[in-house]
């Protein structure tokens, strides 16, 4: 640190790169004279001729102009418009390898971020000896077939410009803002996406371009369309489909739903959220039916799920199983524990958990979500599960006060890990069991190498592809006091 010597490349530069690491984005990175450079599309293993973009104090960042030498990881992508769009990171790479990246990578935020230490390959394979050597570290649980996996598709929508090959000027497309910019680019098919969540938003493009109805211009802050956020129940086939507005009225709407649910009989719900503000955030505070129900249903290992608008609701459902299997193993229930899910989101693990729980407390920020899980709980027979509205690091310290003793407790946090005070109470209360879900690994580290430091072991990790060919890492963790 703190040395101002000038980066050994500069803009422009050609140089040869032996790729040796993925960051999460999808790029490779290789050493110029010991100066790191990230490029886009490389993977390790690689030698590429690149062209220096951009050089930063500490990194860089080089477009590959050549690829001297391919890994044998290197495969096809298969999408179109892959390497435009920027949903997906890793579709250039085996799936299998994409696996094994991604466990490396949280091997790597343990030990660099959280200072822990991790069983080695050959230990981690033979469990309960390995764990006092270290964590063990299993290898990524992937899906047999990792297509089409997505339950929800969420699009902005534009309008196609007179010059654009997207259809005719003042018709509306939808599909992905191009990389750095704010600009639509129009899509018909998402390979990671359910099929009908894809027809669903070609049909409303196609009614609503057929009804007049423009699109919202971020820009000018005219027009009416904002995004169409679809979500389909794998177990049940149950399709919603909301529609975000910049103001109430939808004009021609009668023939709006018609058309949706003459072409799409598995609709169950259509739903319109209102969202005026100037705003990347995709909903508002407004939620109307337009028609059908407000949820629709979805089943998660035979646990029945309500789900409205705007909850949050796993994407993958079939790894959603598998985690929350993972996760319910963990919390080694017997059928008489306390058991508190932290950011229970609809209490999805909550339900998973109480089937074997005596009792289970979740907590949640967002009050919708709250409902959805209470509604659940009731719709799955499930009585002795309670739900509070609030931030987990405020309602936990309450509960202890209140006398609420916890034998496991289950953390399930945004990507921002868990608030400090929330693993002050956790270690406060002292469960014998600590579950943490995490889809980031590096707040995973760092929150993990607070609970060891209040008396916790961690031991054992399991990561989980929720979100093939993308660069993100779930994990189910299980740590126990010492
Ligand atoms: N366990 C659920 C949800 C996990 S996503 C599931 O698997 O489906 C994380 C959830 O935490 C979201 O529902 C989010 O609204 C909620 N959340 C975020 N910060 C929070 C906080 N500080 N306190 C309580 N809930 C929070």
């Amino acid at each position: 640190m703190g040395t101002t010597k000038d980066a050994p490349v500069r803009k422009n530069d050609i140089v040869t790169l032996d790729i040796e690491g993925l960051t999460q984005d999808g790029a490779g990175v290789g050493r110029a004279d010991g100066f790191a450079l990230f490029v886009q599309g490389a993977l390790p293993g690689e030698r590429v001729r690149a062209k220096v973009l951009k050089v930063k104090k500490q990194y860089g960042y080089a477009k590959m102009l050549e690829l001297l030498q391919a890994s044998p990881d290197r495969v096809e992508a298969p999408c179109p418009i892959y390497g435009k769009c920027g949903g997906c990171q890793l579709q250039h790479m085996d799936y299998r390898a994409q696996l094994e990246w991604k466990r490396r990578h949280v091997v790597d935020c343990l030990t660099r971020i959280g200072k822990l230490r991790v069983a080695d390959e050959g230990a981690a394979g033979d469990g309960g000896a390995g764990a006092a050597e270290g964590i063990v570290m299993h290898p990524t649980i992937g899906m047999a077939d990792p297509w089409r996996y997505r339950n929800k598709a969420q699009v902005p929508i534009g309008m196609a410009q007179a010059d654009s090959e997207d259809g005719a000027a003042g018709s509306l497309i939808g599909g992905f803002y191009a990389q750095h910019s704010h600009r639509i680019v129009d899509m018909d098919a998402c390979l990671i996406q359910h099929e009908r969540n894809d027809a669903a938003v070609r049909l409303v493009k196609e009614i609503g371009t057929r009804l007049g109805i423009r699109a919202y211009d971020e820009t000018t802050g005219r027009g009416l369309l904002r995004h169409v956020v679809v979500r389909t129940g794998f177990a049940t086939g149950e399709t919603m489909v909301v529609l975000v507005t910049n103001g109430t009225r939808i004009p021609r709407v009668d023939e709006l739903v018609e058309g949706i649910r003459k072409a799409l009989p598995d609709v169950r719900s259509i739903v319109q959220n209102v969202n005026t503000r100037n705003t990347n955030v995709i909903f508002g505070d407004e939620t109307r039916v337009l028609w059908g129900s407000d949820v629709i249903y979805d089943e998660l290992d035979g646990i029945r799920f309500a789900i409205s608008a705007r909850s949050f609701y796993q994407v993958n459902p079939a790894q959603t199983v598998t985690l929350y299997r993972k996760a319910a193993e963990y919390a080694g229930l017997t059928g008489r524990e306390t058991v508190i899910d932290a950011y229970c989101g609809i209490g999805t693990i909550s339900l998973f958990l109480a089937r074997h729980a005596g009792k289970v407390y979740g907590v949640e920020e967002v009050p919708e979500a709250v409902e959805d899980a209470r509604r659940n709980a009731a719709l799955n027979g499930m009585h002795h599960v309670a739900f509070e509205v609030g931030l987990a690091e405020e309602v936990m310290p309450r509960w202890r006060e209140e006398g609420v003793a916890a034998d496991v407790i289950v953390v399930d946090p945004p990507r921002k890990g868990c608030d400090a005070k929330l693993l002050e109470t956790i270690i406060a209360m002292q469960p014998k069991r600590v579950v943490y879900v995490s889809c980031n690994p590096a707040t995973l580290a760092r929150d993990l190498a607070v609970l060891e430091a209040g008396g916790f072991r961690t031991v054992e990790v399991q990561p989980v592809d929720m979100f093939p060919h993308t660069g993100h890492v779930e994990c189910c963790v299980l740590l126990v006091r010492k």
